[in-house]
């Protein structure tokens, strides 16, 4: 019984059966990474990604997400920004949570990738664009031909606020087409955004 109270402490937040080792995993857990830094372009603006999609990152994620182990969400927190400040990437004006719908939220939960970035922006010291919403409940767009596809996203967004020529931080949790982070860039920029850096825990796309 005791050890079963103490067991949180120091163990690794996935396969919780080992001491951790960097951003709440074990080594045997971070070892099942692939680890990429990544950086390649959406249109014309700059995308890092960390991981490579790679099977016990979709687990990771899946678990995170759809089986509530929110506590993950300090290792994808602690990924993200030990990879920002190492590479200098800290001058921004605001810093955008890839947005979900209020329907997809309600039906998780939480917000998944806002819970992340709630928990680093401060420490960063870069303001939050919560004003940034999604406000239309679209498909996932794999499951859509290329037309689907930006019809799909027409109007999903909406922005009140004045960002005229601030530099913006989007962060997400997996790129695939690029499609929908492309698409929030393109509205970003159409209210004045002079530059949007994306930045992703992983991708499907692989450039090395
Ligand atoms: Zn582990």
């Amino acid at each position: 019984m005791i050890d079963f109270l103490f067991l949180d402490v120091g163990i690794c937040y996935s396969c919780k059966k080992e001491e951790i080792y960097k951003y709440h995993l074990c080594q045997k857990c971070l070892d099942k990474l692939d680890y990429r830094g990544n950086s390649f372009k959406l249109s014309d603006n700059i995308c890092y990604s960390l991981y490579f999609y790679n099977d016990f990152m979709k687990k990771l994620i899946a678990d995170y997400k759809f089986n509530r182990n929110t506590c993950l969400k300090d290792v994808f927190s602690d990924m993200l920004y030990s990879f920002l400040v190492d590479n200098d990437l800290t001058d921004f004006d605001y810093i955008l949570a890839s947005p979900s719908s209020r329907k997809t939220v309600n039906k998780r939960g939480f917000d998944h990738i806002k819970l992340i970035v709630d928990s680093f922006s401060d420490k960063l010291e870069i303001k939050k664009l919560d004003e940034f919403k999604k406000v239309k409940n679209t498909k996932s767009q794999h499951t859509l031909n290329r037309f689907e596809r930006s019809e799909n996203l027409k109007g999903a967004f909406s922005l009140d606020k004045d960002i005229n020529g601030s530099r913006i931080l989007l962060i997400d949790d997996l790129i695939t087409t690029g499609n929908t982070a492309l698409e929030i860039i393109k509205e970003l920029k159409k209210r004045g955004a002079s530059e949007v850096v994306t930045l992703a825990i992983c991708s499907e796309r692989s450039v090395n």
